[in-house]
């Protein structure tokens, strides 16, 4: 966007500290303004046709200053990141557990989830590491609400300071837990306000074969998982963990905005993640040797994720615990290069759509129907007994 001139937005805050915005002419000129009639008029009439008002966005600086990641939530940040590491070139045996709600919406209800899962992962840590997802970017479809940092009122008003500033008190609180975090990372500049507190990433489905966000991949600090396509299609993924481990060069922002060249080096931690597609699942011992088959043809490293939501339980959370059993099953039998397993869940069981005037259940998924808590401590379980199990084979 090149705002011009006469229509450029102020970008300074007003006496009172507030964000200010400035309305676009978008097909109609202002009230007021000169007639179209000279040269610079008619120079005017070409940008920001379809902007209808500019917003002055915080700096991530702005943000991270307010907000500072502090030494204790370091330590859980870089910790989680060298375990995960760790598991996904096999030197930890333990198995990586991403699990929480498929986005959050109630910063209060996404904390009593973090405290409850706080407990189970302390006392399965021999066996599990447990991750819990803070999911803020949605990917959709086509549209919908999409996520608490885009629209943090749930009402399409997109008071996108707001939502930075909740997404980032939340992250610092889950840390403050002992908890590590997993972010799915959609818009390239967010990762600039929120990524210090994240120990693993996701990209998702929709995105995996965006050249974005295999460079945005690239350039993390933390190792980051790729979904395959929502059609199914792994070797988008594959192709998607090469280019990540590859040096990037691109156009974004510094910490400070100011637009800046980016020099990556590459992200050595990047895998797939097995989600199913097109309404069929990918977790059978069969598909799993397929995509390891994949890996090793691209030269890379066997070792997968699998998700056990998403198209492999047919978007149905009752299905979830089936799918983690099946999962648990291939490990107890002495699957290694099945590193981690994603699962989602929150307070209560299933989904609730958002409707303008509706009151919302509390604790409940606005987006991707999760499992409930209950069931979820159970899955937990059973995957650190099958962990437990394949260190038999050993
Ligand atoms: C998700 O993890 O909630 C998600 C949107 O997944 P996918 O990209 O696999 O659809
Ligand atoms: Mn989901």
């Amino acid at each position: 966007m090149n705002a011009s001139r006469s229509t450029r937005p102020q970008r300074s805050r007003n006496a009172v500290g507030e964000h200010t915005a400035t309305e676009l002419p978008g097909g109609h000129r202002a009230a007021g303004s000169a007639p179209g009639t000279d040269e610079q008029d008619l120079v005017d009439r070409v940008s920001d046709r379809r902007i209808a008002q500019v917003v002055e966005l915080d700096t991530p600086a702005l943000v991270r200053e307010r907000l500072p990641l502090l030494g204790e939530h370091a330590e859980v940040v870089m910790r989680g990141r060298a375990d995960i590491a760790e598991i996904l070139n096999g030197t930890d045996d333990r198995l990586l557990v991403v699990v929480g709600p498929c986005s959050v919406h109630d910063v209060d209800a996404a904390l009593e989830y973090a405290r409850r899962l706080s407990r189970p992962a302390l006392e399965l840590a021999d066996d599990l590491r447990v991750t819990m997802r803070v999911y803020f970017e949605k990917p959709r479809t086509t549209t919908g609400w999409k996520g608490l940092i885009n629209d943090p009122d749930l009402d399409g008003s997109g008071d996108v300071n707001t939502g930075l500033r909740m997404a980032r008190e939340l992250l610092l609180e889950v840390l403050g837990l002992g908890l590590p975090v997993g972010c799915e990372f959609l818009d390239p500049i967010t990762p600039q306000y929120i990524s210090d507190t994240v120990a693993w990433g996701a990209i998702g489905a929709r995105t995996t074969e965006s050249q974005i966000h295999r460079q945005l991949g690239s350039g993390l600090s933390m190792p980051v998982g790729f979904k395959n396509r929502t059609d199914g299609n792994v070797q988008v993924a594959v192709d998607a963990v090469r280019a990540a481990a590859a040096t990037h060069v691109f156009a974004g922002v510094e910490k400070n905005g100011t637009p800046a060249i980016l020099h990556t080096r590459g992200n050595p931690d990047g895998h797939v993640i097995l989600r199913g597609g097109k309404g069929k699942p990918n977790h059978t011992a069969e598909e799993v040797a397929d995509a390891l088959s994949k890996l090793r043809t691209a030269g890379l490293d066997e070792r997968l994720v699998i998700d056990a939501s998403h198209d492999n339980s047919g978007k149905d959370a009752a299905r979830q615990p089936g799918v983690a059993a099946a999962v648990g099953a291939q490990i107890a039998a002495g699957a290694t290069a099945i590193v981690g397993v994603m699962l989602e869940s929150f307070l209560v069981f299933g989904r609730q759509d958002l409707e303008a005037g509706d009151p919302l259940t509390y604790g409940q998924s606005i987006t991707d129907a999760c499992m409930d808590w209950d069931t979820t401590v159970e899955v937990l379980d059973g995957l650190a007994e099958a962990v437990r199990r394949r260190r038999e084979h050993r």
